[in-house]
């Protein structure tokens, strides 16, 4: 859908209902210094605007929405349901989660509600579809924010129930639930539904050292990916009725990057725009947060997306909560819209002054004006954000190669119990993405059931869970002239977590041209050596590969590496497989990254895939393009200035204003550079 907005977003949650209305005055006139043209509100008010079951409370709000319409301020209006006030605790006691360990909750925190709570699901639509027909007609209202970062699980008897019924929905008959679970495992045979009850640390979870070990995969991975679907429910039951008297104002919730309850591949379709929350820790590697930006992108295969929150300053719910360096939230936001955001938003414009979030940076500091370092940068930056106009609202990052991220992979690698704890779904995907951010090759993060057809490079790193269907769709990929790479454990189960028998990869066995035999696991200090024994331009010489490695037979693959040690030495560690017009590769171990960037070269010029810019350590780019024109992002995350060489035809700078030469220039320490083409 079209998006109501003109220019970049620039603003951020905003809580006046936290301070008297005096402050609100002097709020706006810092909202304007700082170049702010939008506020979330309404976020956390529910026991504010309704502080009965019969009461509405909506003075305040209509104070505030008119004052933000007088100051020209867009708003982005929250529907309040992300914490649901003490009396509804009280008097319908059913909201109240039952936590993991079986315990009944009570009234506190926030994401307190029981997603199957018939009471949520009548007062949450209730109040957003209050709030839509109240301002509707407001002028500046560009976007709903329904509840806040869904997440967590429950596990009281009306979500046991609500269970039952969504595996009714989707096995039919107990006989093939029993057959897909397996349950003739440690007498599990299901007489009736009834005796199916949601798998927690009552009853198939039982180590409290490891929360995740379950007794039984399937069972696990349904409540799952039932827990997730329970709460989309409640997202689409507010969003149709936002939808009622607002058909035209885009609908979203914020996301949580690799947040690992949602599958956020499902829940996207149903969102109008895909908005996140990015709080990297001090130290975080900036390509884990392209990863994060990618995957965003990627949940809506290439839709622009907004970065809802980040702070200003620091956090304060991590470890350490250190200060963004000066020039780092900057060079962070930037960041963001060089990987596809058309906003740069806070988490939050003025510091509370009490609860758990006073210590969480803002753009306004306790001490109430502007004359502070990170208030300036936020000044500098809402400038800088002005200046880009529309030229970059909606714009693309074309991409020829893709990563495949799959939750349900995860989930179900998490589950299995063995062979190594240090397997990692995420760090290996993360890995394989670096590869190609490191040599500035354009990458997209991609699911199992996006079209491929844009990719000519595809890595899907540990997918363990294989169905036919994504089996088909690789072996297609392949066929047609890609070049496809998976990893150890690959295509072992099906989409039940049940071992695909007749010898591993599975579905994936003629394709990858291998077959598995069987796998060892290292201890932390051990490593397996590998050599390329079939060296290209770009791949050679000595690896090594940790947590786990295979003995792997060739049925018509081509031995690229060979173990030096370990039990397995001499067999292929690495294999090639002319399969169609195409490639697909295995990597039997887990590999560190020297490997993943020689192979990222390879594949690249094997398959005429370019870079944006040289690779050059720290120095990221990357390109958005639209009808509007090209804009290439170079962004200096180093601690030093950089000299860049870049190919003559970029030109004017977006963020200086200034007409730059890329063919030779300087970025500073943490800084960033737009050009567009001259
Ligand atoms: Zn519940």
């Amino acid at each position: 859908m079209k998006m109501p907005w003109q220019s970049m977003l620039y603003g951020g949650d905003y809580n006046p209902e936290q301070w008297p209305r005096e402050v609100w005055d002097e709020d706006m006139r810092l909202f304007d210094l700082a170049h702010i043209n939008t506020a979330t509100v309404g976020v956390f008010a529910w026991s504010r605007l309704q502080p009965a079951e019969d009461q509405w409370e909506f003075g305040w709000m209509d104070d505030l929405m008119s004052l933000l319409e007088r100051r020209g301020k867009q708003v982005c209006l929250g529907t309040a349901t992300a914490a649901v006030p003490p009396w509804m605790a009280r008097q319908y006691p059913d909201v109240l989660r039952v936590d993991f360990e079986g315990r009944q909750r009570q009234f506190g925190m926030r994401h307190n509600f029981c997603p199957n709570s018939p009471s949520y699901r009548t007062f949450a639509p209730a109040i957003a579809g209050k709030l839509a027909q109240r301002y509707k007609d407001h002028p500046g209202l560009v976007l709903w924010h329904v509840s806040n970062e869904y997440g967590g699980e429950c596990y009281c008897p009306r979500c046991a129930a609500a269970f039952r019924r969504w595996l009714q929905q989707r096995y039919g008959s107990l006989a093939r639930l029993n057959e897909v679970w397996n349950t003739s495992f440690w007498s599990h045979v299901f007489y009736d539904w009834d005796e199916i009850v949601p798998p927690n640390m009552l009853s198939e979870h039982g180590n409290p050292h490891n929360p995740d070990q379950t007794a039984f995969q399937g069972l696990s991975l349904d409540y799952r990916r039932f827990m997730s679907d329970s709460l989309l429910e409640c997202y689409k039951l507010e969003r149709d009725v936002l939808k009622e008297h607002t058909p035209d104002i885009p609908v979203t919730t914020n996301f949580m990057e690799v947040y690992k309850p949602l599958d956020y591949f499902r829940w996207a379709p149903h969102l109008d725009i895909i908005t996140w929350d990015s709080y990297p820790r001090a130290g975080t590697d900036p390509a884990d947060t392209a990863f994060n930006h990618d995957l965003m992108r990627g949940l809506k295969d290439g839709q622009s997306f907004l970065l809802l929150e980040q702070t200003p300053s620091q956090t304060n719910w991590q470890a350490y909560n250190a200060l963004k360096p000066p020039g780092g939230m900057i060079l962070q936001s930037l960041q963001a819209v060089a990987h596809g955001s058309d906003a740069a938003m806070f988490f939050q414009l003025r510091r509370s002054q009490a609860g758990c979030e006073k210590f969480h940076g803002a753009v306004i500091d306790h001490v109430g004006h502007e004359n502070t370092r990170v208030f300036a940068e936020c000044q500098k930056l809402g400038q800088q954000l002005a200046g880009f106009g529309d030229a970059l609202l909606g714009s693309e990052l074309p991409a020829e190669a893709g990563v495949v991220f799959d939750w349900e992979n995860w989930w179900a690698l998490d589950y299995s119990s063995g062979p190594s704890n240090d397997i990692d779904y995420v760090t290996e995907v993360r890995r394989y993405h670096k590869g190609f951010y490191d040599h500035n090759i354009p990458v997209a993060v991609t699911s199992v059931d996006a079209d491929w057809s844009q990719y000519k490079v595809l890595v899907a790193p540990l997918l363990y869970m294989v169905s036919a269907a994504t089996a088909a769709k690789i072996r297609q990929f392949v066929a047609d002239g890609g070049i496809f790479l998976t990893t150890y454990l690959g295509g072992v189960v099906d989409e039940h977590d049940r071992v695909t028998l007749k010898g591993y990869p599975g579905e994936l066995r003629d394709v990858l041209g291998i077959w598995v035999e069987e796998l060892n696991v290292l201890l932390p200090e051990d490593e397996v050596i590998f050599t390329v024994n079939n060296p290209s331009p770009a791949l050679q010489g000595c690896h090594s590969g940790r947590i786990v490695y295979e003995r792997v037979h060739s049925e018509g693959a081509e031995p690229v590496a060979a173990y030096n040690n370990g039990m397995f030495a001499g067999t292929p560690a690495v294999t090639r497989h002319a399969f169609g017009q195409g490639q697909a590769w295995y990597v039997a171990t887990s590999v560190q990254p020297a490997f993943v960037n020689q192979w990222v070269r390879d594949a690249a010029a094997t398959a005429g895939v370019e870079a944006l810019g040289p690779k050059q350590p720290g120095v990221e780019c990357t390109l958005r393009r639209s009808d509007k024109g090209a804009f290439l992002f170079v962004l200096n995350h180093n601690e030093f200035p950089v000299r860049v060489a870049l190919d003559s035809g970029w030109s004017q700078d977006l963020v200086s204003g200034k007409t730059v030469e890329a063919e030779g220039f300087t970025l500073q320490a943490r800084q960033a550079a737009v050009f567009s083409h001259r």
